[in-house]
Order: C-alpha cells, then sequence, then structure tokens
C-alpha cells in the first residue's frame, strides 16, 4: 500500500515522487528534494490528485504508506500541513496570491514540511503570478509549493524555472478501465467509460458512476444526428449549455452542501431557520459567491468536455471516411456513425472538426456560452455553407 496507488498510467512518475520524498524526510533533505515543484499534464490526468499524494508523502513519516494518520488526513483534505488551494473565479486574483504568501511562511504545525498545492497555476494572473513568485523563488525553509498546470507554457518563465517539473502523460485505456474496476465499476461498464472519456480520469469515473452524466453524454451526441434546420440547431445550443450545467451540479451539489454544514457546525448555528444569527448569514453569503463563482467555472470546464465528446464523435467519422485502422471512441454508436460518413465528405468533417476548435477556443476567450455553441452548431449543420 503506497499513497501513490491512486495513480492511474503514471508509473514513470512515481518513481521520481517516491525517491524525493525519502530524500525529504532525512535531515538535512538529500539533492532531489526540492521547494517548488511543478506537475503538468492535460487535464483528467491526475495532476492534482499526483500533487495531492506527494504532499501527503512528504508529511508521512513513512514517506507516503497511505494508510497512517497523517497520510489519510491529507487524502481527505484535513491535513494541517498540507493546504489545498484551488481558484475561486476563473483566475486566482492578486488578493488570494498576498494573502496565500502571507500563509506559506508560516513553519509547519506537525509534520516536517508545511506543503501548499496551488491547482490551476494557469489561472495565476500576471500581477498575481509575480506576488508568488518571491515566495516561491526563496521559500521558508519548512515550505514546499506544489504547483500544477496543463504545460509548462502556462507559467510565467520566472516561476516555471525555479520549479522542479513532473511530467504525466494521459493515462492508456486500458489503465483507466483497470481503475474503475478496482472501484468496484463492473468491466463493461468500466471499458465504456474508459474509451469515451480519452484518458480524462475524473470524467471516466462520472461517466462510470453517474448514471445521469452518461445519458446527457449519450443525448449530445445523438443531436448531431439531426441538425436539420435552423431551429433545431438553436434548440441544440441551448441543449449543449443546459447538459454542461447539469454535468456541473450533478458534480458539485455534494461537495457545495458539505461544505454549508461544515460552516454551519463550525459557527455552532447546528441547524437553518429564523434563528440563524446576522454574522452567519454574512459568513453563508460569502460562501454561497465564492461556490456560485466555482460553480461558473466548473460549467465551463464541463462545456468543454462536452466539445471534446463532440470532436471524438467527428474523429470517429473521419476514421471511418478514410478507413483509419483505429479502434472507436464511440464505438457503441457505430451504425450512427457509419451514416454520418457514408452522407457527408471528408472535407466537410474537418470542417465541422474546426467548427468545435474554434468553440473551444471561443470559449477560453470568455465568450458567452450561448452565443459559442450556436455559432458552432449552425456551422456543424452546413460545414460548407458557414465556411463562406
Ligand atoms: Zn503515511
Amino acid at each position: 500500500m503506497s499513497v501513490f496507488d491512486s495513480l492511474v498510467g503514471q508509473d514513470h512518475v512515481v518513481e521520481v515522487l517516491e525517491v524525493a520524498a525519502h530524500d525529504a524526510a532525512i535531515e538535512p533533505a538529500g539533492p532531489t528534494m526540492t521547494h517548488a515543484w511543478l506537475f503538468i499534464g492535460p487535464p483528467g490526468s491526475g495532476r492534482s490528485n499526483a500533487a495531492i499524494a506527494f504532499g501527503a508523502a512528504l508529511v508521512c513519516p513513512q514517506a507516503g504508506c497511505g494508510v497512517c494518520e497523517d497520510c489519510v488526513a491529507v487524502l481527505s483534505g484535513n491535513h494541517p500541513d498540507v493546504e489545498v488551494v484551488r481558484p475561486e473565479g476563473l483566475s486566482y486574483k492578486t488578493e488570494e496570491a498576498r494573502n496565500l504568501v502571507g500563509r506559506a511562511d508560516m513553519a509547519p504545525t506537525r509534520a516536517r514540511w508545511h506543503v501548499i498545492v496551488l491547482e490551476d497555476a494557469d489561472r495565476l494572473t500576471e500581477s498575481a503570478n509575480n506576488v508568488l513568485l518571491k515566495s516561491i523563488e526563496e521559500p521558508a525553509s519548512r515550505t514546499v509549493w506544489l504547483l500544477c498546470a496543463p504545460s509548462v507554457e502556462d507559467l510565467l518563465p520566472t516561476v516555471r524555472s525555479r520549479c522542479q517539473v513532473v511530467g504525466l502523460r494521459t493515462p492508456a485505456t486500458d489503465a483507466v478501465a483497470a481503475f474503475l474496476q478496482s472501484q468496484g465499476v463492473d468491466p463493461g461498464t468500466a471499458a465504456f467509460a474508459a474509451r469515451a472519456s480519452m484518458g480524462h480520469i475524473g470524467r471516466a469515473r462520472a461517466l462510470a458512476t453517474i448514471e445521469s452524466v452518461r445519458n446527457r453524454r449519450h443525448d449530445v451526441l445523438i443531436m448531431m444526428r439531426d441538425l436539420s434546420d435552423l431551429a433545431s440547431c438553436m434548440a441544440a445550443a441551448g441543449n449543449i449549455v443546459e447538459a454542461a450545467k447539469a454535468d456541473a451540479e450533478a458534480m458539485l451539489s455534494e461537495r457545495e452542501e458539505t461544505e454549508r454544514s461544515d460552516m454551519l457546525l463550525a459557527l455552532g448555528a447546528g441547524a437553518e431557520g429564523k434563528g440563524i444569527k446576522r454574522v452567519t448569514k454574512a459568513a453563508l453569503k460569502d460562501l454561497e459567491d465564492r461556490q456560485s463563482a466555482r460553480r461558473n467555472r466548473a460549467v465551463r470546464d464541463e462545456l468543454d468536455r462536452v466539445l471534446v465528446d463532440l470532436l471524438a464523435w467527428f474523429r470517429d467519422v473521419l476514421a471511418l471516411q478514410e478507413e483509419a485502422p483505429v479502434e472507436l471512441v464511440n464505438e457503441e454508436m457505430r451504425v450512427d456513425l457509419e451514416r454520418m460518413a457514408d452522407e457527408s465528405s471528408t472535407a466537410d468533417t474537418l470542417l465541422r472538426i474546426t467548427a468545435i476548435r474554434d468553440a473551444r477556443q471561443a470559449l477560453s476567450m470568455n465568450v458567452a456560452p450561448q452565443l459559442a455553441m450556436e455559432a458552432m452548431v449552425v456551422k456543424l449543420r452546413a460545414p460548407r455553407l458557414a465556411g463562406r
């Protein structure tokens, strides 16, 4: 048993982290241990899980046994010396970075290291980046920074040059399927979810375990067959946005409820009702604001995932048109895919793939989701018309 057991298809990285964790446990720390690490990998490859597991290994007396009090506390998000930070909105604000730097200077309370896991470090604004830089360049003697981002290019060179880079890969389909089975998912569902998620662990887990997520994915793909007139296109665009909202809701609602009841408990309010004190109301309002910002971000993330599903759909169509010897992502919908491959040309498919890429780009530039989806769906319906 090891704290790294939950990393899927990342054996090459586990070895490096294990050595570093052992080096971190000796006094003075060995040569492979440094104060700033950057975990990079495509969305869903598990970079923040890897960082959190490494954080556990740093505070565990056995360098990551996975079962001791320290390991368990870190993995459940309750260790005083391992802080996991996520941007509350679309990006980290300068003030968030300042608060963080203030906390980073503090010594660990019970472990050897004070670990800060900074998720989505690519969402640091330039000024937030600069605020963090000094603390990363010259960290307090017991502080370790674990930054997570899609790629090294997502960080300012000044920050990334200070970090030891840990590169995660998109896990292979069979590694994801095996992981889902180890979590109690039946083999058939595990194989489907691994294929459909294309190596995105969180998405694979949601597809395997939440029926409504599975159904919505199916509905969105089915829609691609039936884009006959403009009205149905507009409806489809709306449905895609709704599906993303519902997926975000399915994945966040439990966490939001826990946060709310934890806060009420901490404030001693116990039950809800008219008796809630003013201070409690203010704290709840603050929590709701943060949850709402996070939800907006989650909707965009889910929307991007829907677009990745659509990309996979047209990639399958293209594979059939070109008779490429590859496994279809959407094997279970082969009949529909073959019909579309027959009824359209390779050029159409390429234009459609471009339309989806454009939509992803627009979303990342903060275009309103509904508008981005409408523009995309119209191009998907009549790719050559829209190209002129
Ligand atoms: Zn342990």
